[in-house]
């Protein structure tokens, strides 16, 4: 089968996607790549951002050469940033971008991306996979679940027998190996000077989402009343109902909070609907990931006032004075209302 450019920016693991890689580094060279301002370096910080706000990464099909470079660079970043929990989450969003992707390709595509991106011995009948037991056991070493394990499976004459699905989940489980077992290769001893600003703002921007469990602040009551909300969430509502296309940082703070007080992942998908971008499936499969329902089942709270404030998305009222999130706003203006 012979892949275009947009498989090879959607499936980074095709032989294809480092051929481009190859040769958009030798036409371009690493200076104007990550020269500032360049675009690729603007996908892959967003790359990383959508890991760490959506836990899947999109495709960004208006240039798929930026797309395609933007991995690589993604990867470069995290590297520099030595944090092994993001290099995780990056690797998982993507491994979840894979999927939903893998999802909605034939059977014949399927097997030509895993023959050329993995070089398994696999072969189909009918609507049933078959992958050679080695290949099988290389691929699905990384997964805890005991429904992968060998003595669980199928095995026809040295070969595992797997659905569409578990063979695409597979396929999306490898890749994420690969990109672990890629960023754990070559250390990188020195960022180039022009990209170590982005990678100490990308630090920070880390610092303040990933969640810092407060047992005060996830102890709220459960009660779900509009009247109690902060003015930064009440804002927030309001950008979306009229279709404002909102930054990360604010889906994730409305996502987390509504969530953390209640709400059920599909309850929410009406107040995402308006924004430019919606796309359903998409919007419920990063909505179940904060919630911790599926991927990590780390269940994800909202930022802190004092990063709402840095990310200019506090605007306070009296009773903002006495707290430091707004889960302790809500709570205690909950009290107040029931006063
Ligand atoms: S102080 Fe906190 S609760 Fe109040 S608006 Fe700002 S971020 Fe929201």
């Amino acid at each position: 089968m012979i892949f275009s450019k947009l498989d090879a920016a959607i499936y980074p693991f095709i032989n294809l996607a480092s051929q481009i890689v190859k040769e958009l580094e030798e036409n371009l060279g690493l200076n104007t790549i990550l020269s500032p301002g360049s675009e690729v370096l603007k996908r892959s910080v967003e790359r990383i951002k959508e890991a760490i706000y959506s836990r899947v990464t999109s495709v960004y099909k208006a240039d798929l050469d930026v797309e395609i470079l933007s991995h690589p660079v993604a990867i470069l970043l995290l590297k520099s940033m030595k944090n092994l929990r993001l290099l995780h989450i990056y690797a998982e969003a993507e491994k979840n971008r894979v999927l939903l992707n893998l999802f909605s390709e034939d059977y014949e595509k399927l097997l030509a991306l895993a023959i050329d991106g993995f070089n398994w011995h696999v072969r189909r009948e009918n609507d049933i996979f078959f992958i050679r037991f080695d290949d099988y056991l290389k691929a699905s070493i990384n997964i805890i679940d005991s429904y992968w394990k060998l003595v669980n499976r199928r095995l026809v004459n040295g070969y595992v027998e797997l659905s569409r699905r578990d063979f695409s989940r597979l396929m999306a489980e490898a890749y994420k190996t690969r990109i672990l077992e890629k960023a754990s290769q070559e250390e990188v001893t020195q960022v180039p000077e022009r990209v170590e600003g982005i990678v100490e703002e990308l630090n920070k921007e880390v610092q303040a989402t990933l969640p810092k469990v407060d047992v005060s602040i996830t102890d709220i009551s459960g009660e779900y009343d509009p009247a109690a909300f902060p003015p930064c969430i009440l804002r927030l509502l309001e950008d979306a109902d009229r279709g404002k296309n909102l930054p990360h940082m604010a889906r994730f703070t409305l996502a987390t909070f509504l969530i953390s007080i209640g709400k059920r992942p599909e309850e929410l998908l009406d107040i995402f609907r308006k924004m430019p971008d919606f796309d359903e499936n998409k919007t419920l499969y990063h909505l179940r990931h904060v919630a911790g329902e599926i991927g990590s089942r780390t269940k994800y709270i909202p930022p802190s006032c004092a990063t709402l404030r840095t990310f200019n998305l506090c605007l306070p009222d009296e009773l903002c004075h006495k707290v430091k999130h707004p889960l302790i706003y809500y709570n205690k203006k909950l009290r107040i209302l029931r006063r």
